[in-house]
């Protein structure tokens, strides 16, 4: 589930250090902490340096954490997700200080580690407080927090892909659903000056729209209102590379090129994406043109090899000329 207790202000910092126990322990990294500790006035008892989410990794890492009062976790997805897990094991009040608008993880219930590279999801959480200081969080890169359009902007293909499954494999769909993320994708769209410019309420809309997708994700069961070929292709990319990518800014570039296969309004997509400054080119990705094509002539095999929903990606054959179409019609290099 979302998680209803989150509060957005400009001094979050200061009353989440009034709030914390006389011990407690912190989940952190370098960089979010350094911003952080000053300002929230108080001295963990343990500061446990978040690096390696696998869940062996993990467990140990929470067996060596004094007795505390408290757990708090400060930055982006890994920190929450560390947080939450001691938490969860422990017992303890929890309180969340996502850092970048970039990730979901500091507004949804589950506890996340990574098994063979893959998430898998082991608890429930449920914090005191999710504390969103706006200082803080547009302190952040700005690129990160931009990118964190990338898991809203993807209901775009993957209601698509929905759709098309629901008409073609006769798969489960609900069309009362598929208009409220829908709606989600418009509101977003309406306020790209404040995304780009990373304002307070840019950052309040994020935070706000991954809440209602979780929520709506949980209710029906799975991601399909949310996760179509876009991150297949994005998956693969990973897969293929083994490079490591801001999620957000890959998953743009999968809006951008599957929207473009469904005949679905790549265009707009291309716009909104510019709009915002998000990075979603190759040479700002980091991938060669090459690594590109291979993705694309490979998706076919790897949605399949990896069992995964049915989506444009099943309709289409990628083969060189469609690939070569793509590179010749898409702004991407
Ligand atoms: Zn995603």
């Amino acid at each position: 589930m979302g998680l209803k207790n989150v509060r957005y202000g400009q001094q979050m910092v200061e009353e989440v250090g009034a709030l914390l126990p006389d011990s407690f322990a912190v989940a952190t990294m370098a960089e979010p902490w350094a911003v952080v500790a000053l300002r929230l006035g108080r001295t963990p008892h343990y500061t446990l340096e978040v690096a390696d989410m696998g869940e062996d990794a993990v467990a140990q890492a929470e067996r060596a954490v004094p007795p505390v009062k408290a757990i708090l976790g400060v930055g982006g997805g890994a920190s929450m997700d560390m947080a939450k897990y001691i938490h969860w094991k422990r017992d303890i009040p929890l309180y969340l200080m996502p850092t970048i608008a970039s990730v979901d993880a500091g507004v949804t219930s589950t506890v996340a580690v990574r098994v063979d590279g893959k998430v898998r999801y082991v608890g429930q959480s449920e914090p005191e407080l999710v504390a969103v200081d706006y200082p803080v969080v547009r302190g952040a890169p700005a690129r990160l927090n931009r990118a964190g359009v990338g898991d809203i902007l993807s209901i775009h293909t993957a209601l698509w892909d929905w759709k098309c499954a629901s008409e073609r494999r006769q798969e489960p769909y609900d069309a009362a659903i598929a208009g409220r993320v829908g709606e989600m994708v418009q509101q977003m769209a309406s306020m790209a000056t404040d995304l780009r410019d990373v304002t307070d309420a840019g950052v309040k809309l994020l935070f706000d729209l991954y809440n209602g997708e979780n929520d709506i994700c949980e209710g029906w069961g799975n991601s399909r209102p949310e996760e179509g070929s876009e991150h297949f292709f994005a998956y693969n990319v990973e897969y293929l590379t083994g490079k490591h990518f801001v999620h957000g800014e890959l998953v743009c570039l999968g809006v951008y090129v599957l929207s473009y296969l469904q005949g679905n309004r790549a265009d707009w997509v291309h716009e909104f994406i510019n709009q915002v400054g998000v990075r979603y080119r190759l040479s700002d990705l980091n991938i060669t043109q090459e690594e590109f094509r291979q993705a694309l002539l490979t998706l076919n095999r790897y949605v399949r090899q990896e069992n995964l929903f049915y989506s444009v990606i099943d309709e289409t054959i990628i083969d060189e000329q469609v690939a070569a179409k793509i590179c010749a019609d898409l702004d991407i290099l």
